[in-house]
């Protein structure tokens, strides 16, 4: 009896939720809060700890809708810190997760299996947490990234195949630079080595908000794009200047706006989920 009012509740719910929720007819964009990292030093990114007062990194996931297909760009924390309060990584560093992009998913009337292609700027764990909740998903990744991740994984130190090895077998477009991923020029993948061998960023023309470029970790810090620094782990570092350069043209060529990513004072000012985009 109890479950079935706890049914009734939830379909109740969900569709005045998705009542409130209005069908995909232009690009739209949700943020998602998936955790948040704090960390005492961040001599490491190649900064000093004076060059900024920034401890806090946002963790974003972000949901794409577009008229032909749903698609996820970064998953986030691992699940598994997620309702846990602030977790303790490593010394002088702490993860918070309050609620699963899972849990976020659902109350949009959304799961997994609504996804049809998942995008992850890089594979490591602040991006790629969640990618195993989506083996039905196409993968968008770059060749290089995909050999790396898949087959090479020792060899990068920072990538944990445990968090996306499910995806082993799931249909996956290995790419080779830049990517429409709809045909319309309206989502673009961006091929931005360094950070990773096949480290990416993602652009979206949308109507009302404009021209808009996630960074995924190209830069972590607004102070990392000033001072051009680049983190002392990442895989390549003339490739991440090269990448840089690339970056910012585009921005410049497109007027478009970037939004980093872990930027904690960025997503502060920003409307997340349920709220979205157009
Ligand atoms: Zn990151």
């Amino acid at each position: 009896m109890g479950n079935v009012f706890l049914l009734i509740m939830a379909a109740l719910t969900s569709s005045a939720l998705t009542e409130s929720r209005p069908p995909v007819e232009a690009l739209r964009l949700t943020v998602f809060d998936c955790g948040s990292l704090r960390l005492e030093d961040v001599s490491s990114f190649g900064l000093t700890n004076a060059d900024t007062p920034v401890r806090d990194l946002f963790v974003p996931c972000y949901l794409i809708e577009h008229p032909q297909g749903n698609m996820i760009w970064d998953t986030g924390l691992p699940l598994t810190f997620a309702g846990q309060g602030r977790v303790a990584l490593q010394p002088g560093a702490t993860v918070l997760y309050e609620q699963s992009l899972l849990n976020q998913l659902a109350v949009l009337g959304l799961g997994p299996a609504d996804i049809n292609y998942l995008g992850l700027s890089h594979m490591h764990f602040d991006h790629a947490g969640a990618a195993n909740a989506f083996p039905g998903s196409t993968l968008l990744v770059q060749r290089m990234e995909y050999e790396a991740a898949f087959d090479h994984a020792s060899d990068y130190p920072v990538f944990d195949p445990r968090l996306y090895e499910g995806l082993r077998g799931s249909a996956a477009t290995q790419l080779e630079g830049d990517y429409d991923v709809f045909g319309d020029g309206s989502v673009m993948i961006l091929s931005l080595p360094g950070h990773t061998p096949g480290h990416q960023a993602l652009a979206l023309k949308l109507a009302d908000t404009g021209h808009l470029v996630l960074s995924g970790d190209q830069y972590h810090f607004r102070a990392s794009r000033t001072l051009h620094s680049v983190p002392e782990f990442n895989h390549n570092r003339e490739a991440t200047l090269a990448s840089m350069a690339k970056l910012e043209a585009y921005l410049l060529a497109n007027q478009a706006t970037l939004w980093i990513e872990h930027d904690q004072a960025l997503a502060d000012s920003l409307q997340l989920a349920p709220a979205f985009y157009e």
